[in-house]
């Protein structure tokens, strides 16, 4: 009898490996200062670890509370109404996630039904747009106004259909460094009042703003949040991008529903590490600063960077600051990529990626979240690109 070989069709066949496997594997093969994929190369608090290693010597080894410890939540819901005066239930309305990107999965799936359309604004983060395909919606895509990168409102209003079920918005943003403001609040607001539309809100850089720039979380406006979704990432927040936890926020009925997603798909998540954090969270000024540090970062690489032929688009936010190259080059971002990888040494990321249809402006992402040192090896390599 010959053997029956099962094959699979794809549930996503117009998708390859993400840009950031593939960059930093470049980056290993070819030596090169890795400023592609969004991690710090600098070390996290030796407290927070510390705090993890007690927490397992103390037996916190077990299954926790599938919707996360339930002072850790506690504590989220006490920052919420610190920083943005949210009034959080933490039974019923945080669940804490194996990362930002699993909240965004989960609140996908756990709304969309096949044909409903999602509003997305591209460059959009890589992981949007296939977890919207995987559930049999469609990604409507809006291009944010190059090279401000800011959101053309009366082109979402006129992309609303009766089938808009969520719109995705992410501030401080991936790739480009914008962020919101109360302008775009107020915009949002008009279009989903008295509609059935959910808001997917991605802030896991909510503490990486810079410029004394407020941010706007939609924490801050219950009407808003009452019909949200919002994700957040405990490795940007902790400079633990490995440990791949983070939470979600959203209204108690509406997380009944993602609860339901998330118990058969992950059940909890890391133990020790919520204990750690339940601890380390009252610490207020490690993320109070952070904002300061990153920024520092972003000046320090901003200046390195004056001394190449790449034109700085400015960042008020996240791990990332982009750099044009137009007005000297007609190569395909991906294709200079690569080259920089490769002849010079440095990895960056062309921000065609996060466009489906490989829209290409000319603009590589640079990640800043590194050591002095290292963002200094990397511009003295750029310092002898030739164009
Ligand atoms: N959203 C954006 C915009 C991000 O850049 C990231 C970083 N990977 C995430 C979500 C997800 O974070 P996590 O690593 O916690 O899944
Ligand atoms: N968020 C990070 C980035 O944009 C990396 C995420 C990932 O590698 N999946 O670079």
């Amino acid at each position: 009898m010959p053997s029956i070989i099962p094959s699979i069709r794809s549930k996503l066949p117009d998708v390859g490996t993400t840009i950031f496997t593939v960059m930093s594997q470049m980056a290993v093969e070819y030596q090169a200062v890795n400023l592609g994929q969004g991690f710090p190369d600098f070390p996290m608090s030796d407290e927070l670890t510390a705090l993890v290693d007690t927490a397992m010597k103390n037996g916190f080894n077990q299954y926790t509370h599938m919707n996360g410890l339930p002072l850790l939540r506690e504590r989220l819901a006490a920052k919420a109404a610190k920083l943005y005066g949210s009034d959080l239930n933490p039974e019923t309305q945080i669940t804490i996630t194996p990362g930002g990107t699993y909240a965004i999965y989960t609140a996908l799936t756990t709304v969309l039904q096949p044909g409903d359309e999602v509003i997305v604004f591209e460059p959009a983060y890589d992981s949007y747009i296939p977890n919207i395909e995987i559930n049999g919606a469609k990604p409507v895509l809006i291009s944010l106004q190059f090279p401000s990168y800011s959101i053309p409102w009366d082109e979402v209003r006129a992309k609303l259909t009766a089938r808009t079920r969520m719109i995705m918005i992410n501030s401080p943003h991936n790739p480009t460094g914008a962020v919101l403001d109360q302008n775009d609040i107020d915009q949002l607001r008009s279009i989903v009042k008295d509609t059935n539309i959910i808001i997917l809100s991605d802030e896991v850089y909510e503490h990486l703003i810079y410029d004394g720039i407020g941010h706007q979380s939609i924490l801050r406006h219950p009407d808003l949040l009452e019909r949200s979704f919002v994700c957040f990432s405990f490795g940007k927040t902790y400079h633990c991008t490995g440990w791949k936890l983070g939470y979600c926020i959203s209204p108690a009925e509406m997380m009944k529903e993602f609860r339901k997603v998330h118990q058969f798909n992950c059940f909890s998540c890391d133990t020790p590490k919520q204990v750690a954090i339940a601890a380390y969270i009252e610490k207020e000024e490690a993320y109070r600063t952070l904002g300061p540090f990153l920024q520092q970062k972003r000046d320090f690489f901003r200046e390195l960077m004056k001394g190449t032929p790449f034109q700085c688009i400015p960042s008020h936010g996240s791990y990332f600051e982009c750099y044009s190259y137009g007005h000297f080059s007609g190569e395909a971002d991906k294709a200079l990529a690569i080259r920089l990888t490769k002849e010079y040494g440095v990895a960056t990321i062309p921000v065609s990626a996060f466009y489906k249809n490989g829209e290409d402006n000319k603009v590589l992402r640079f990640c800043f979240a590194k050591k002095e040192e290292t963002l200094q090896k990397a511009v003295e390599k750029l310092l002898t690109f030739i164009p």
